[in-house]
């Protein structure tokens, strides 16, 4: 199934990510984390759909994405970028991806942390945020997506993680050094969402210090 939806706002998250809202269609329901493919109703666009996470709550009125542009693609995000409130986009059924399995360690890079916005979130409403913990990674500070609203979640523990020297925060990577001595291997879930090989990184790395796999969810295919 498919369902078209008319854009009723697109604003600014970050220097180069967009908060786009919808109003949600009443039968269109998802379970936190998962993601759709959304297409441009735009000429030349209508088949290039790409997958993207619903960030708000399946029972909120609207439905939100944060998306990040890559203009060096050439390709849908940057399309979006141009997206003016009144345009058409269509959505695929839900589909994916990670879901709660419990408290735990949510470590995620850059626009990896969409799926988590939706977790963390919904862990918010029901006040179970004891346990929980964000590492999130970016090339600077500038890039963190929704700072204020993670350092305001009563019960999460925030780390920011840069590659920048000398902003007060740790430096990346996020590899087996950074994590050695950071987590408890012994303890809660580990959730991991990222680009290019982070995952796969991630995972290596916390199995070899002990993690075991069936408390590793990932989020595949960034
Ligand atoms: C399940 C899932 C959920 C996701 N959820 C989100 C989300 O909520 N928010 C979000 O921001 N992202 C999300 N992503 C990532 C998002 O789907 C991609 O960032 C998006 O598809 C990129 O689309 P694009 O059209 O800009 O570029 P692409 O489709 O990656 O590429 C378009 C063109 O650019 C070329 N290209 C690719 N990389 C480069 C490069 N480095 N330099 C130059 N050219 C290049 C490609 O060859 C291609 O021809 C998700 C991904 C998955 C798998």
């Amino acid at each position: 199934m498919s369902y078209r939806l008319e854009l009723q706002g697109i604003e600014t998250v970050t220097h180069d990510t967009r908060h786009l809202r919808f109003v949600r269609p009443k039968d269109f329901t998802f379970e936190p984390g998962q993601a759709v493919e959304l297409s441009l109703c735009r000429d030349g666009w209508r088949d290039e759909g790409r997958p993207f996470t619903m960030v708000s709550h399946p029972e909120d009125a609207m439905l939100d994405f944060v998306i990040k542009i890559y203009p060096e693609h050439d390709g849908e995000t940057e399309q979006i970028a141009t997206l003016e409130p009144g345009e058409e986009v269509e959505l695929t059924d839900p589909f994916g991806a990670v879901t709660d399995h419990g408290p735990g360690t949510f470590i995620a890079g850059g626009a990896g942390i969409t799926p988590f916005i939706a977790l963390l979130r919904t862990r918010a409403r029901k006040q179970a945020l004891d346990g929980c913990r964000l590492i999130f990674a970016n090339k600077a500070e500038e890039d963190i997506i929704l700072r204020e609203e993670w350092e305001e979640m009563e019960g999460l523990e925030t780390v920011f993680v840069t590659d920048a020297e000398g902003d007060g925060h740790p430096d990346g990577p996020v590899d087996r050094a950074f994590l050695e001595g950071r987590v408890d291997p012994s303890e809660g879930h580990f959730y991991i969402c990222g680009p290019g090989g982070m995952v796969d990184a991630v995972r290596d790395d916390l199995k070899a210090l002990g993690v075991p796999p069936d408390r590793i969810v990932t989020e595949e295919g960034w």
